[in-house]
């Protein structure tokens, strides 16, 4: 994908517009995991070089069009003026006339970053209003917000079509890494995915079907594929909705395609349960499926040890409960002890492995859960639209 990058525009003392994604957890009104801060300091520090007018901006959790205090950015300001040791001017709005005043008020090399966006219901809705406040503020907009590119939300895809436009180093870095790794992947190619939902992975888990050499399925997604099959799983988690499509998966099934031979099973999803390892045929109706089993980690971990390329999105049970995170945990250990290159991404994926401190030894590390998948199942991202170059 042929997209313009920070460096092929002048951002000389300019005002630049960065979208960047700052959705970090906070507890306390303090940052708990700054990894979507540092990650955006290489494009923040090259426009500081430049002697640019630094505009950030960002959205934080879900206040659906309303000003929510506990989503203020302010502590992410305070967090990254320590990073950058440096003055971070963090304003209470993000349009308006007190936020073009201060802006106007800029020097070169200074910083601003700009009041939640999601404050604006115009903001999910890609008003062409509220984008062109948004680009009001500025000479040149750069989008560095890979967690948020699945989205064509003001900031992140109806400004760029307003002033000169272009991919920051980081979403640039994002989507040069997963196009590499889904257009030319060394073999074997090892795909693990687990998680929640497969209402939400779906899709891509068709596309790694194609591509793939192994596809791994776990979590309690896999129940889903499990119950379409005619396998009897208790009371554990299902999507009713999806057991047609589902279905159609579990028919795939074969030497490539892998789903759990067997399961840790409890009455309840707690620490103290009394779980039993149990072969997937033989699940009691009071029962519930919370992670993988013994054999099923076995020959996963088998496969992933062998292979070359790796890609892993989803824990492999409910690994927030230590009973339940023996499939998790065996999975990240295999992932980075492998001498592989190894892509993951999502939240909990993320939480897991840097619970074991084993993220230094992922080869990539992606900021976006769903950016990630749909990028690898579409090869396309609504917010990279408007910052192609033209074909000539
Ligand atoms: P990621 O954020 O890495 O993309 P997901 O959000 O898709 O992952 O899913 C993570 C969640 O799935 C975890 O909170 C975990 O507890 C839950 N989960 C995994 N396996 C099961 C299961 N068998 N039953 C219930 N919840 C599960
Ligand atoms: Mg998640």
């Amino acid at each position: 994908m042929n997209l313009k990058t920070l460096k092929d525009l002048d951002v000389k003392n300019k005002r630049v517009l960065v979208r960047v994604d700052f959705n970090v957890p906070l507890e306390d009104g303090k940052v708990v995991d700054d990894t979507r801060i540092t990650e955006a300091l290489p494009t923040i520090n090259y426009l500081r070089e430049q002697e640019a007018k630094v505009i950030l901006m960002s959205h934080l959790g879900r206040p659906e069009g309303k000003v929510v205090e506990e989503l203020r950015l302010e502590p992410v300001g305070h967090r990254l003026a320590e990073l950058i040791d440096d003055h971070v001017l963090t304003l209470t709005d993000c349009v308006g006339e007190e936020v073009q005043r201060a802006v106007e008020g800029m020097e070169e090399g200074d910083v601003v970053l700009l009041e939640n966006l999601r404050f604006y219901a115009a903001e999910e809705e890609n008003k062409k209003e509220f984008a062109h406040q948004l680009a009001e503020l500025a000479d040149v907009y750069i989008n560095d917000a890979f967690g948020a590119a699945h989205r064509a939300h003001a900031s992140t895809e109806g400004v760029a079509h307003l002033i000169p436009a272009a991919a920051g180093l980081l979403l640039e870095k994002e989507i040069k890494t997963l196009s590499e790794v889904m257009s030319d992947p060394a073999k074997p190619f090892v795909a693990v995915i687990g998680g929640a939902k497969i209402s939400t992975k779906m899709g891509v888990i068709n596309k790694l079907l194609e591509k793939t050499d192994n596809l791994l399925l776990g979590g309690g997604l896999a129940n889903t594929i499990v119950k379409a099959a005619g396998v009897e799983v208790g009371k554990s988690l299902v999507e009713e909705e999806m057991l047609a499509e589902a279905k159609q998966l579990s028919e795939k099934k074969d030497s490539k395609l892998k789903i759990p031979v067997d399961v840790v099973v409890a009455q309840e999803a707690n620490n103290t349960a009394r779980t039993r390892i149990s072969n997937i045929n033989d699940i009691k109706p009071e029962e519930a499926i919370f992670d993988i089993g013994a054999e099923t980690i076995k020959e996963y971990t088998e496969i992933i040890k062998k292979a070359k390329t790796v890609i892993w999105n989803g824990p492999m049970g409910m690994f927030e409960q230590s009973n339940f995170a023996n499939g998790t945990n065996s999975v990240a250990k295999a992932v980075a002890e492998g001498d592989n290159k190894s892509v993951i991404g999502g939240g909990e994926t993320l939480e897991a492995v840097s619970k074991l401190a084993l993220t230094d030894r992922v080869s990539f590390v992606s900021t976006g859960g769903g950016a990630m998948l749909e990028f690898m199942e579409k090869g396309d991202l609504p917010a990279l639209e408007p910052l192609k170059k033209q074909d000539k």
